[in-house]
């Protein structure tokens, strides 16, 4: 079945075609800084994947859409003859509240709902639900699913997910714990039980999804029960822009000194603290590895705190659950820094989590799905990659077929 994968964002736009029955790729297209000047689209159609440069300049996340789908409609290299041709779109929904504890086929009523909750994501669900509904007009009978990435972590207890505040702000806002990179951790899940040959709902496992973002999750018998990520993906690890959990007092004391606007205070949390706030240099983990290595203190510092804070979400897990048998590791550095995996289970071998220096080196090994710890590791350390858009494009398959 062809799928085409939407990943909208505030200012981003990911999407693929993909032919789930092989998983196979037939178009990759990412616009990133819409709406600043002189914004692009790359686009890379099968087989070469040779990379066209679309300007976007001024165009919306939808307005970017359709005109990748006019590019799949009318370019001669466009792998598909006719839109027609795509059977399914699955769409990523950043939150999906309470309502939506699954992927769910979208109707007037999901769309009504999904509009409901476009106010605990507001930077990132209303172009995702623009996006659906540019669809719904383009390719009317082409069935859509919404994917949610808190949809997997529903299943957390209230003692997870409540804060302590009076509790008419969750009666009344709805201000919970969501969490968030559901899919990932889902699928990382059950990639290691695979690696382990074991059924998922037999095991402990702490899923630790490093990416740009960053969220570490906490799943008992297959289900989430805990995870970092709070209302807002803001809260708990360190992360490139992310401030992640800080005193909430900060928040308040920066403002009043420096008599700054709520907006100014989000994006300074957002986009500016995390490793490249405390780096100065870059948000990138590779940057940072490298300057720190070459004596920058700032970089070391970064990597430091960044390795700490994972160590401590890893612990915390630990005892949250009533056993461990497994951490994953996924996402760009968790798949790909064998030095920050050296550096985190390092801290961690005294809870049982012993790495093999050797397996988790990543020479030729870039991709593969692996266990890392030594054969007696009380707590086996895994290796998993993470492929979001394909895996939205076969639960979408799924869903609709
Ligand atoms: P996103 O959350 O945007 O999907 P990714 O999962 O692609 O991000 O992760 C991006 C992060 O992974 C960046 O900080 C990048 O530096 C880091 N990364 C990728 N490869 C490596 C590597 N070999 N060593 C260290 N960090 C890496």
């Amino acid at each position: 079945m062809i799928v085409l994968v939407v990943n909208a964002g505030s200012s981003t736009l990911k999407c693929q075609l993909v032919q789930t029955d092989g998983k196979v790729r037939l178009m990759k297209a990412l616009a990133e800084r819409i709406g600043a000047p002189g914004s692009s689209m790359e686009v890379a159609f099968a087989p070469d994947f040779h990379e066209r440069t679309v300007l976007v300049e001024g165009c919306s996340v939808p307005e970017c859409l359709g005109i990748l789908l006019d590019m799949l409609q009318d370019d001669p290299d466009s792998p598909i003859g006719s839109l027609d041709e795509i059977r399914a779109i699955g769409n990523r929904i950043v939150a999906g509240g309470e309502r939506f504890s699954e992927s769910v086929l979208v109707d007037d009523g999901v769309l009504e709902e999904l509009t409901r909750c476009e106010e605990l994501a507001p930077l990132h669900n209303p172009p995702a639900d623009a996006c659906i509904r540019l669809l719904r007009e383009r390719l009317p009978h082409t069935p859509e699913v919404a994917v949610f990435d808190t949809a997997f972590h529903t299943t957390m207890p209230p003692k997870a997910y409540m804060y302590p505040l009076p509790q008419r702000y969750y009666q009344d806002y709805g201000i919970r714990r969501y969490g968030a990179h559901g899919t990932s951790h889902r699928y990382a899940a059950q990639q290691a039980a695979n690696l382990l040959g074991r059924p998922l709902e037999d095991l402990g496992l702490i899923t630790c999804h490093l990416g740009n973002g960053g969220s570490i999750t906490a799943v008992n018998h297959g289900v989430s029960i805990d995870t970092t990520m709070g209302f807002t993906p803001l809260e708990g690890l360190m992360m490139g822009t992310r401030s992640g959990s800080i005193d909430p007092a900060i928040v308040t004391y920066i403002m009043r000194r420096d008599g700054i606007s709520f907006e100014e205070m989000d994006r300074i949390l957002n986009k500016d603290s995390g490793i490249l706030g405390v780096s100065g240099l870059s948000a990138d983990m590779r940057d940072v590895l490298a300057a720190a290595d070459e004596g920058n203190a700032d970089a070391a510092l970064a990597v430091d705190m960044y390795v700490y804070r994972v160590q401590k979400a890893i612990g915390s897990f630990y005892a949250a659950m009533t056993r461990t048998d497994v951490v994953v590791m996924t996402a760009g550095i968790g798949e790909n820094s064998a030095e920050l995996r050296e550096r985190i289970f390092a801290g961690l071998a005294h809870m049982g989590m012993i790495l093999d220096r050797d397996r988790n080196d990543v020479t030729g090994q870039i991709g593969v799905n692996r266990i890392i710890s030594i054969d007696d590791s009380p707590i086996k350390i895994c290796v998993v990659t993470t492929d979001e858009e394909m895996r939205i494009a076969r639960e979408t398959s799924a869903l609709v077929g």
